[in-house]
C-alpha cells in the first residue's frame, strides 16, 4: 500500500538560529545536494524510483536561480533548495537524465523514495513562500532574503517576515457504525473523502472541526480527538487530521462548498478503500483522508 506522502524527512533540519550562515557557507560546495524547483516543479534526477537530491553541478545548467534555502543536512551533505524560473522546466524535461514533474504527480507515481518527499514539500512549501513574499505586507518595500532563507528582512521598516504554515482540520466524523463523506466537483469521478477546512484566526482545533462540519454538512460534532498530520506542500498547508463523533445525523450541505454529502457504513468503506465498492470510491492513499478512514475501519 502506498504510504501517506511528505510525512517522512530524512533531513537532520537547518536550526537557523545557530548557524544564520550555513547558506553561504555552503552555497559553492561541490558536495551538496540541490533540491531544485522550475517554477512549483521539482526537478527530478530520472529513474524509478528517481531522486529529488541533485548533485551540486546541476547549478552550472542555470542561467541564474531566484532564491536558495539552506534546508540542513542529509548525513554530512548539506541540503539546498534552489528555485530556478518557470521556463527552466523545459530543457530539464528535454533531457532525459531528468524528469519535472508536479509534487502530487511524483507522490502518486513513486517517482522519488517515499523518504525524499517530506524534504521535497519542505523546499516547494519555502521556494513558494520567497516567490510570494518579495514585498514587505507592512510598507510594501521589496524585503530581502536573511537567516539562510528562512526569513525576509524588510530594509525600510525593518519588519521581519517567516515562513507560513496554513493549518487545515480534516475529520473523520461518525455515528455508530457509519462515517459522514462529502463529494466537491473537483473530486475525481466517484470519490468521497473527509470534511476540511482552513482553521481561523483564534480558533481551536476542535471548533473548527465542530464549525466546518457544521456549515458544510449541517451535522452537530461533540467529542474531537487528534489523530495524525500531513504536510500538503499546495502550497503550505498542514492536515490535522481528527476524528469526531457526530450529535445529530440529518444531513443539509453547503451546495457551494459540496456536490453531495452522505453516510457512509464501515462495510461500505472497507470495499471503497480496496476499490471493490460499485458506486464510490474512497481518496488515494497519499492523502490523510484515506488512512484516517482505513484507521476507523480497521478499529483502531
Ligand atoms: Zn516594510
Amino acid at each position: 500500500m502506498t504510504s501517506m506522502a511528505y510525512i517522512t524527512n530524512r533531513l537532520v533540519r537547518h536550526s537557523v538560529e545557530h548557524d544564520p550562515d550555513a547558506l553561504a557557507r555552503h552555497a559553492r560546495d561541490p558536495g551538496a545536494a540541490i533540491v531544485l524547483l522550475a517554477g512549483d516543479l521539482p526537478v527530478l534526477a530520472a529513474g524509478r524510483p528517481g531522486s529529488g537530491f541533485l548533485p551540486a553541478s546541476v547549478l552550472d545548467r542555470l542561467p541564474e536561480h531566484r532564491e536558495q534555502v539552506f534546508l540542513g543536512y542529509l548525513g554530512e551533505r548539506p541540503v539546498i533548495a534552489t528555485l530556478a524560473a518557470a521556463e527552466m522546466a523545459k530543457p530539464f524535461q528535454d533531457d532525459p537524465a531528468f524528469t519535472v514533474e508536479n509534487l502530487r504527480a511524483v507522490a502518486m507515481s513513486g517517482l522519488v523514495p517515499p523518504e525524499e518527499l517530506g524534504t521535497l514539500a519542505m523546499a516547494k512549501s519555502l521556494l513558494d513562500w520567497h516567490a510570494r513574499h518579495r514585498f514587505c505586507a507592512n510598507c510594501g518595500a521589496p524585503t530581502r532574503h536573511a537567516q539562510a532563507g528562512f526569513r525576509r528582512d524588510c530594509p525600510q521598516c525593518e519588519a521581519q517576515h517567516f515562513p507560513r504554515t496554513d493549518p487545515v482540520v480534516i475529520m473523520l466524523v461518525t455515528r455508530g457504525d457509519k462515517c459522514l463523506l462529502g463529494r466537491q466537483p473537483r473530486f475525481a469521478p466517484r470519490t468521497y473523502s473527509c470534511l476540511a477546512g482552513f482553521l481561523e484566526p483564534g480558533e481551536t482545533i476542535e471548533d473548527a472541526v465542530r464549525r466546518e462540519v457544521l456549515e458544510e454538512a449541517g451535522v452537530r460534532v461533540g467529542a474531537v480527538r487528534y489523530v495524525a498530520s500531513q504536510p500538503w506542500p499546495f502550497p503550505s498547508s498542514i492536515m490535522i487530521g481528527c476524528a469526531g463523533e457526530a450529535e445529530s445525523e440529518d444531513i443539509a450541505f453547503d451546495t457551494a462548498e459540496l456536490e453531495d454529502a452522505r453516510w457512509f457504513t464501515k462495510d461500505d468503506v472497507r470495499r471503497m478503500l480496496d476499490g471493490t465498492h460499485e458506486t464510490f470510491a474512497a481518496p488515494m492513499p497519499i492523502a490523510i483522508a484515506h488512512h484516517l478512514l482505513r484507521h476507523w475501519v480497521q478499529g483502531s
